[in-house]
Protein backbone atom coordinates (compact mmCIF):
# COMPACT_ATOMS: atom_id res chain seq x y z
CA UNK A 1 0.00 0.00 0.00
CA UNK A 2 1.26 3.75 -1.40
CA UNK A 3 2.68 5.52 1.88
CA UNK A 4 0.33 8.63 3.88
CA UNK A 5 1.18 12.38 2.02
CA UNK A 6 0.57 14.57 4.77
CA UNK A 7 1.02 18.34 3.98
CA UNK A 8 1.13 21.03 6.51
CA UNK A 9 0.81 24.87 6.59
CA UNK A 10 0.30 27.20 8.54
CA UNK A 11 1.26 31.32 9.05
CA UNK A 12 4.97 31.93 9.53
CA UNK A 13 5.64 31.33 13.52
CA UNK A 14 2.68 28.65 13.82
CA UNK A 15 5.06 26.78 14.97
CA UNK A 16 5.04 24.06 11.85
CA UNK A 17 8.98 22.92 12.41
CA UNK A 18 8.89 22.85 16.24
CA UNK A 19 5.63 20.68 16.06
CA UNK A 20 6.69 18.17 13.11
CA UNK A 21 10.19 18.11 14.86
CA UNK A 22 8.25 16.74 17.64
CA UNK A 23 6.09 14.38 15.83
CA UNK A 24 9.02 12.77 13.97
CA UNK A 25 11.26 12.60 17.04
CA UNK A 26 8.14 10.25 18.32
CA UNK A 27 7.54 8.21 14.96
CA UNK A 28 10.36 7.08 13.40
CA UNK A 29 8.14 5.94 10.68
CA UNK A 30 7.94 9.50 8.66
CA UNK A 31 9.87 11.04 6.08
CA UNK A 32 10.53 14.35 6.37
CA UNK A 33 10.71 15.96 2.79
CA UNK A 34 13.66 17.93 2.47
CA UNK A 35 12.73 21.22 0.49
CA UNK A 36 14.96 23.31 -2.15
CA UNK A 37 14.77 26.82 -1.10
CA UNK A 38 16.68 30.03 -2.53
CA UNK A 39 16.30 31.84 0.59
CA UNK A 40 19.24 32.27 2.69
CA UNK A 41 20.14 29.28 5.60
CA UNK A 42 19.35 30.93 9.40
CA UNK A 43 21.94 30.93 12.07
CA UNK A 44 21.22 26.73 12.99
CA UNK A 45 19.96 25.52 9.33
CA UNK A 46 22.61 22.93 7.86
CA UNK A 47 22.69 22.32 3.90
CA UNK A 48 20.38 18.97 3.27
CA UNK A 49 18.82 18.65 6.94
CA UNK A 50 16.51 21.74 6.90
CA UNK A 51 16.66 22.71 3.69
CA UNK A 52 18.84 22.40 0.29
CA UNK A 53 19.95 26.04 -0.02
CA UNK A 54 19.97 26.46 -3.84
CA UNK A 55 20.72 29.64 -6.11
CA UNK A 56 17.71 31.00 -8.11
CA UNK A 57 19.80 29.67 -10.98
CA UNK A 58 19.46 26.09 -10.00
CA UNK A 59 16.45 26.09 -8.69
CA UNK A 60 15.35 27.38 -12.14
CA UNK A 61 17.18 24.14 -13.83
CA UNK A 62 15.39 21.71 -11.30
CA UNK A 63 11.73 23.00 -12.35
CA UNK A 64 12.73 23.01 -15.51
CA UNK A 65 14.19 19.43 -15.65
CA UNK A 66 10.50 18.65 -13.76
CA UNK A 67 12.36 17.90 -10.44
CA UNK A 68 10.10 19.22 -8.24
CA UNK A 69 6.89 18.15 -7.49
CA UNK A 70 5.26 21.57 -6.88
CA UNK A 71 6.91 25.06 -6.17
CA UNK A 72 5.85 28.35 -4.13
CA UNK A 73 7.35 31.94 -3.18
CA UNK A 74 6.88 32.93 0.13
CA UNK A 75 8.11 36.30 1.51
CA UNK A 76 10.16 37.20 -1.58
CA UNK A 77 11.53 33.37 -1.57
CA UNK A 78 11.38 30.37 -3.76
CA UNK A 79 10.84 26.94 -2.54
CA UNK A 80 10.16 23.81 -4.09
CA UNK A 81 9.71 19.91 -3.26
CA UNK A 82 11.86 17.30 -4.91
CA UNK A 83 9.94 14.92 -6.58
CA UNK A 84 12.30 11.69 -6.16
CA UNK A 85 12.39 10.83 -2.64
CA UNK A 86 8.95 11.49 -2.04
CA UNK A 87 7.59 9.55 -4.51
CA UNK A 88 10.30 6.59 -3.26
CA UNK A 89 8.78 6.91 0.25
CA UNK A 90 5.48 6.33 -0.75
CA UNK A 91 6.26 3.72 -2.88
CA UNK A 92 7.39 2.42 -0.20
CA UNK A 93 4.93 2.83 2.54
CA UNK A 94 5.86 5.58 4.20
CA UNK A 95 4.30 8.57 5.85
CA UNK A 96 5.49 11.38 4.00
CA UNK A 97 5.56 14.88 5.22
CA UNK A 98 5.49 18.24 3.91
CA UNK A 99 5.56 21.49 5.02
CA UNK A 100 4.59 24.12 2.41
CA UNK A 101 2.80 27.08 1.89
CA UNK A 102 -0.03 26.78 0.77
CA UNK A 103 -0.23 27.41 -3.13
CA UNK A 104 2.31 24.37 -3.05
CA UNK A 105 -0.28 22.57 -0.85
CA UNK A 106 -2.85 23.36 -3.80
CA UNK A 107 -0.83 21.95 -6.53
CA UNK A 108 -0.29 18.50 -4.32
CA UNK A 109 -3.70 17.87 -3.91
CA UNK A 110 -4.66 18.43 -7.63
CA UNK A 111 -1.95 15.45 -8.43
CA UNK A 112 -2.35 13.64 -5.49
CA UNK A 113 -5.86 13.73 -4.24
CA UNK A 114 -5.11 11.30 -1.54
CA UNK A 115 -2.81 13.55 0.31
CA UNK A 116 -3.94 15.01 3.65
CA UNK A 117 -3.71 18.68 3.96
CA UNK A 118 -3.60 19.78 7.50
CA UNK A 119 -3.27 23.64 8.63
CA UNK A 120 -1.17 24.09 11.70
CA UNK A 121 -1.95 27.55 13.65
CA UNK A 122 -2.19 29.46 16.75
CA UNK A 123 -5.47 30.07 18.12
CA UNK A 124 -4.79 33.59 17.05
CA UNK A 125 -3.06 35.61 14.34
CA UNK A 126 -1.14 37.74 16.85
CA UNK A 127 0.48 35.03 18.56
CA UNK A 128 2.21 33.45 15.38
CA UNK A 129 3.48 36.97 14.94
CA UNK A 130 4.46 37.42 18.58
CA UNK A 131 6.88 33.73 17.72
CA UNK A 132 8.14 34.97 14.91
CA UNK A 133 9.44 37.98 16.14
CA UNK A 134 10.37 36.32 19.42
CA UNK A 135 12.21 33.27 16.86
CA UNK A 136 14.79 36.84 16.26
CA UNK A 137 15.71 35.20 12.76
CA UNK A 138 14.29 37.84 11.08
CA UNK A 139 14.58 41.94 10.53
CA UNK A 140 11.54 44.22 10.54
CA UNK A 141 11.11 44.02 7.09
CA UNK A 142 11.07 40.82 6.46
CA UNK A 143 8.99 40.01 9.48
CA UNK A 144 6.38 42.52 7.50
CA UNK A 145 6.63 40.37 4.40
CA UNK A 146 6.16 37.00 6.49
CA UNK A 147 2.98 38.64 8.41
CA UNK A 148 1.44 39.86 4.63
CA UNK A 149 2.20 36.25 2.95
CA UNK A 150 0.80 34.65 6.17
CA UNK A 151 -2.53 36.21 5.59
CA UNK A 152 -2.88 35.21 2.55
CA UNK A 153 -2.44 31.07 4.09
CA UNK A 154 -5.50 31.70 6.42
CA UNK A 155 -7.25 32.65 2.85
CA UNK A 156 -6.69 29.31 1.79
CA UNK A 157 -7.76 28.13 5.06
CA UNK A 158 -10.78 25.62 3.11
CA UNK A 159 -8.99 23.44 1.26
CA UNK A 160 -7.41 21.50 4.75
CA UNK A 161 -8.37 18.86 5.80
CA UNK A 162 -7.80 19.62 9.50
CA UNK A 163 -7.12 22.47 11.00
CA UNK A 164 -4.37 22.06 14.34
CA UNK A 165 -4.58 24.29 16.83
CA UNK A 166 -0.67 24.92 18.48
CA UNK A 167 -1.44 26.62 22.14
CA UNK A 168 0.86 24.10 23.48
CA UNK A 169 3.27 21.70 21.43
CA UNK A 170 2.17 18.80 23.39
CA UNK A 171 -1.46 19.20 22.69
CA UNK A 172 -0.65 19.87 18.70
CA UNK A 173 1.38 16.38 18.70
CA UNK A 174 -1.18 14.36 20.03
CA UNK A 175 -3.68 15.98 17.28
CA UNK A 176 -0.80 15.31 14.49
CA UNK A 177 -0.91 11.86 15.85
CA UNK A 178 -4.19 11.47 16.17
CA UNK A 179 -4.80 12.46 12.49
CA UNK A 180 -2.13 10.00 11.28
CA UNK A 181 -3.17 7.15 12.93
CA UNK A 182 -7.03 8.08 11.38
CA UNK A 183 -6.01 8.25 8.31
CA UNK A 184 -4.10 5.08 8.58
CA UNK A 185 -6.67 3.35 9.16
CA UNK A 186 -9.33 4.24 6.55
CA UNK A 187 -11.06 2.05 4.93
CA UNK A 188 -10.47 3.27 1.50
CA UNK A 189 -6.43 2.50 2.32
CA UNK A 190 -7.20 -1.13 3.94
CA UNK A 191 -9.99 -3.07 2.37
CA UNK A 192 -7.41 -4.06 -0.90
CA UNK A 193 -6.00 -6.27 2.95
CA UNK A 194 -9.52 -7.98 2.88
CA UNK A 195 -10.18 -9.14 -0.67
CA UNK A 196 -8.97 -12.60 -0.15
CA UNK A 197 -10.64 -12.84 2.84
CA UNK A 198 -13.89 -11.55 1.07
CA UNK A 199 -13.73 -14.19 -1.79
CA UNK A 200 -12.68 -17.38 0.35
CA UNK A 201 -15.61 -16.62 2.63
CA UNK A 202 -19.40 -15.21 0.80
P1 LIG B 1 7.11 27.86 11.75
O1 LIG B 1 7.94 26.67 11.31
O2 LIG B 1 5.65 27.60 11.64
O3 LIG B 1 7.49 29.16 11.11
P2 LIG B 1 8.54 27.54 14.30
O4 LIG B 1 8.40 26.08 14.56
O5 LIG B 1 9.85 28.06 13.84
O6 LIG B 1 7.36 28.05 13.33
O7 LIG B 1 8.08 28.28 15.64
C1 LIG B 1 8.14 29.70 15.75
C2 LIG B 1 8.59 30.06 17.16
O8 LIG B 1 7.52 29.75 18.07
C3 LIG B 1 9.80 29.28 17.64
O9 LIG B 1 10.61 30.15 18.40
C4 LIG B 1 9.21 28.16 18.49
O10 LIG B 1 10.10 27.77 19.51
C5 LIG B 1 7.96 28.83 19.07
N1 LIG B 1 6.83 27.93 19.32
C6 LIG B 1 6.41 26.90 18.57
N2 LIG B 1 5.32 26.33 19.11
C7 LIG B 1 5.03 27.02 20.24
C8 LIG B 1 4.01 26.92 21.26
N3 LIG B 1 3.07 25.99 21.21
N4 LIG B 1 4.04 27.81 22.28
C9 LIG B 1 4.99 28.77 22.33
N5 LIG B 1 5.98 28.91 21.42
C10 LIG B 1 6.00 28.05 20.38
P1 LIG C 1 10.53 29.23 6.13
O1 LIG C 1 11.35 30.18 5.33
O2 LIG C 1 9.92 29.88 7.35
O3 LIG C 1 11.26 27.94 6.44
O4 LIG C 1 9.30 28.80 5.21
C1 LIG C 1 8.46 29.79 4.66
C2 LIG C 1 7.25 29.15 4.02
O5 LIG C 1 7.64 28.34 2.92
C3 LIG C 1 6.45 28.25 4.97
O6 LIG C 1 5.08 28.50 4.78
C4 LIG C 1 6.80 26.85 4.48
O7 LIG C 1 5.74 25.94 4.73
C5 LIG C 1 6.96 27.11 3.00
N1 LIG C 1 7.73 26.08 2.30
C6 LIG C 1 8.81 25.41 2.73
N2 LIG C 1 9.21 24.50 1.82
C7 LIG C 1 8.34 24.59 0.79
C8 LIG C 1 8.20 23.91 -0.47
O8 LIG C 1 8.94 23.02 -0.82
N3 LIG C 1 7.19 24.30 -1.27
C9 LIG C 1 6.31 25.30 -0.93
N4 LIG C 1 5.34 25.58 -1.78
N5 LIG C 1 6.41 25.95 0.23
C10 LIG C 1 7.41 25.61 1.08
Amino acid sequence: MAGLLLVVSGPSGAGKSTVLNAVMAKRKDMFFSVSATTRAPRPGETDGVQYSFVSPDEFHRMLQEGRLLETGSFAGNWYGTPLDPVMERLGSGETVVLDIESAGAAQVKEKYPNAVLIFLTPSTEEEAERRLRNRGTENEEKVLKRMADSRREYMQIDQYRYIVVNDTVEVAVQAMEAIIIAECARTKRNKGLFFKYRETHR
